[in-house]
């Protein structure tokens, strides 16, 4: 039999993120892998009543709880990690895939401030969420209990590797003009390293891509190296 749930399950966003990462793309696989995004969650009403949060800021890592609400309801039985190139397919429950019954994420972030002077607004770093997107629950992280480095990871066992990134001049004169250039190049590098192009794309012609970060639209394209290897470059900001 199905478990019995309160029909419909009555959950409520407890708050809402505002991240560096205006659209889907380009945003790393796993929190942690792009340590200098930031993000804020802010508490939405009944929730954001600074008594919520009290004792919160002596745990420097939360687990969030939220809605994929930019994927679609609709799910599949096996789906096409991008780590095993796109085609393979696992079943969803052997996945992080954002296409799942329920659309719920986890996301073990870095706490950085909690400010509680108007509502409540959690100040995070390595969120891996687009803004707008609606967390369900905050939890205070417990490594004696979770983690876990014994673990068998399956067909992720270790972060993805990265490519090497440039800037042209252009682009690092630009980022000279911004007051929060240093944290935007460490985020930009930190991105691309992730090489955010479709894996289906990936030995294509060069091309222009476009990244949105914070307010920027960061242009780059893939070069090859004389060994092979393939570089991203930041051609425009
Ligand atoms: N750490 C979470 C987990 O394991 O459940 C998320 C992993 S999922 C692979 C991370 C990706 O989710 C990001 O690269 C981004 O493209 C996507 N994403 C982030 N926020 C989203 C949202 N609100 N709706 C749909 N997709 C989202």
């Amino acid at each position: 039999d199905r478990p019995a749930l309160p029909d419909p399950l009555c959950l409520n966003p407890v708050g809402v993120i505002e991240s560096d990462f205006p659209d889907k793309f380009g945003i790393p696989r796993q929190p942690g892998l792009a340590t200098a995004a930031r993000a804020t969650l802010v508490l939405v009403p009944p929730y954001d009543d600074p008594l919520t949060v009290r004792g919160l800021s002596a745990f420097s890592h939360l687990w969030l709880t939220f809605v994929f609400h930019q994927s679609p309801e609709r799910w599949t039985p096996l789906v096409r990690p991008p780590r095993l190139g796109g085609n393979a397919r696992v079943g969803v429950f052997a996945s992080r895939s954002t296409h799942r019954p329920n659309r719920l994420g986890l996301s073990l972030v870095e706490l950085i401030d909690i400010d509680t002077s108007r509502g409540v607004r959690l100040t995070l770093r390595g969120a891996d969420l687009v803004s707008g997107t609606p967390v369900l629950d905050i939890k205070p992280y417990l490594p004696w209990v979770e983690s876990r480095p014994e673990a068998r990871a399956g067909f992720a066992p270790e972060a993805p590797s990265t490519l090497a990134v440039g800037l042209s001049p252009e682009a690092e004169a630009a980022l000279q003009c911004r007051e929060d250039g240093d944290t935007l190049r460490e985020l930009i590098l930190q991105v691309l390293g992730q090489d955010p192009r479709p894996a289906y794309r990936r030995d294509a012609e060069a091309r222009i891509y476009g990244v949105r970060l914070r307010d920027l639209d960061v242009r780059f394209r893939a070069l090859q190296e004389p060994d092979g290897a393939t570089r991203l470059e930041v051609v425009e900001i």
